[in-house]
């Protein structure tokens, strides 16, 4: 994880946020490479959630929403974790993950271990942020931060089947930022305050929910496997009975083996008719599907539920790579070509050659219309190429002498090195045939 971490600080994809002010903690800004490789995920999420579907529509709804919301899901009464706190060291600690946390004192041991330790008994503390909505600050202007998506999915249940006129099975899909006041936060973007989800929720003729539910699994995992990930990095873990929510009728983690363990990647939970239901209950507006022929029922949900923020942590372990070149170390990011935040480099090998120069412009401003590409003519080619093996480009195109007398350029592939020559007229279509064609990693499987 210190190897992401410092990559990602070097290369400008993270920076801890508000550093000139000591930081604050669990806290994450993102520089230009972590907005395209964010922006990446993001559009590869909602081909496959929406564009390439017929069965699913997007939507946007708002951060804060009616406070009976949360009241309705049942965020204000049990969206909480036991806390608990030391009267010795005045830390706050997870009750339920003791043996992840640091007690403040060294050496560095769990919470409890220390004799001096006095840990109080676990109270419950609610994961929501609260705000004041208008100019007056009492109890009927409480609101919250939404501390997931779904929600505002629900309550547009009835917008979406009367305009969109959608019947079920039939999925919603937004994307936007969630906040949490986690407590034990840390390990990078793993656990964060505020992350953005991809969450779809995808409405079911009651009889058929686990046949969906089985679907949506596989369907994720897919997903994870299309674009890069490593099979024996991810596995699905189901929950036991114990372990879910009193609604849900199943759910499982699709799991990544990150560098702290095996750990939640995305949740995909089957959470029956709870949601519609209760809204109905609360704001008296039925949420049901009603057929032509008069046949009525509340839909079951099937939720599969990610944040960008555990993607881009599994896909940066998945893909960090060192090897030896040469008698050279490299350091490069292994990405998914349609993940990575510069699809190709233009390189003129001699940045004063006029010639190299002015056929290198000119091939960065046609392809830089369509894709993010980068010019880069500061210091020696080796120098360069490692740079874009850093940041994961999987292509990078030379224009040197020879282009000057016969128009072709080489070009150079990340994973295995290999350059060959082509027509300069012709680099935009091999661009466009390699990102059709199948990427898999050489990391093996
Ligand atoms: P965990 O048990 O790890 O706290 P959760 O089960 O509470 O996660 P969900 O409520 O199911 O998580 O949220 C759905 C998804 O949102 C998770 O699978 C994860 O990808 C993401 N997520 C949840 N909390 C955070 C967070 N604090 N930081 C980053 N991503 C998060």
């Amino acid at each position: 994880m210190d190897q992401i971490v410092s990559l990602s600080r070097r290369r400008g994809f993270v920076f801890p946020s508000s550093e000139i002010y000591g930081g604050l903690g669990s806290t994450y800004d993102y520089g230009h490479y972590g907005v395209l490789l964010k922006n990446n995920i993001r559009q590869r999420w909602f081909e496959a959630m929406v564009l390439e579907r017929d069965d699913i529509v997007a939507l946007d709804s708002a951060v804060i929403l009616h406070p009976r919301v949360w009241e309705a899901s049942g965020h204000v009464e049990g969206f909480t974790d036991p806390l608990v706190d030391c009267r010795t060291c005045k830390l706050r600690f997870r009750a339920d993950k003791l043996e992840d946390s640091q007690c403040g004192r060294k050496p560095s041991k769990h919470p409890g271990e220390f004799s001096e330790c006095d840990l109080t008994e676990p109270r419950q503390f609610n994961l929501m942020f609260q705000t004041t909505v208008g100019p007056v600050e009492d109890s009927g202007s409480r609101a919250f931060l939404r501390p997931e998506t779904a929600q505002g999915i629900f309550i547009n249940f009835k917008n979406v089947l009367q305009i969109a006129r959608r019947r079920p099975p039939f999925g919603i899909a937004q994307i936007g930022r969630s906040f949490r006041n986690e407590i034990t936060p840390g390990n990078f973007l793993f656990r964060v305050r505020e992350f953005e989800q991809m969450e779809m929720e995808f409405f079911v003729p009651p009889p058929d929910s686990d046949r969906w539910y089985r679907y949506w699994i596989d369907q994720r995992l897919g997903w994870y496997l299309r674009y890069g990930l490593r099979r024996s990095r991810l596995r699905v873990r189901e929950h036991g009975p114990e372990e879910r929510s009193h609604y849900s009728r199943g759910t499982s983690d699709i799991e990544y083996e990150y560098p702290i363990g095996w750990s939640e990647l995305e949740g995909v939970a089957n959470r029956g008719d709870f949601d519609l239901t209760r809204h109905t209950e609360y704001s008296t507006t039925k949420l049901e599907y009603v057929g032509p022929d008069g046949e009525r029922y509340v839909p079951h949900v099937i939720e599969p539920a990610v944040s960008l923020e555990r993607i881009i942590v599994a896909m940066l372990v998945d893909a960090y790579d060192e090897e030896v070149v040469g008698e050279r170390e490299r350091t490069v990011l292994r990405l998914h070509p349609e993940i990575a935040p510069v699809t190709a480099a233009i390189l003129p090998l001699i940045a004063k050659d006029e010639g190299m120069v002015s056929k290198a412009r000119t091939l960065y401003e046609e392809l830089r219309k369509r894709r993010s590409v980068e010019y880069d003519d500061n210091g020696a080619i080796g120098r360069r190429y490692r740079r874009q093996d850093e940041i994961g480009t999987p292509w990078a195109f030379t224009i040197d002498e020879q282009t000057l007398s016969d128009d072709t350029v080489t070009v150079r592939d990340r994973d295995s090195l290999a350059q060959e020559r082509l027509p300069i007229g012709g680099v935009r279509a091999w661009l466009d045939d390699a990102l059709e064609r199948d990427w898999k990693t050489p990391k093996g499987d």
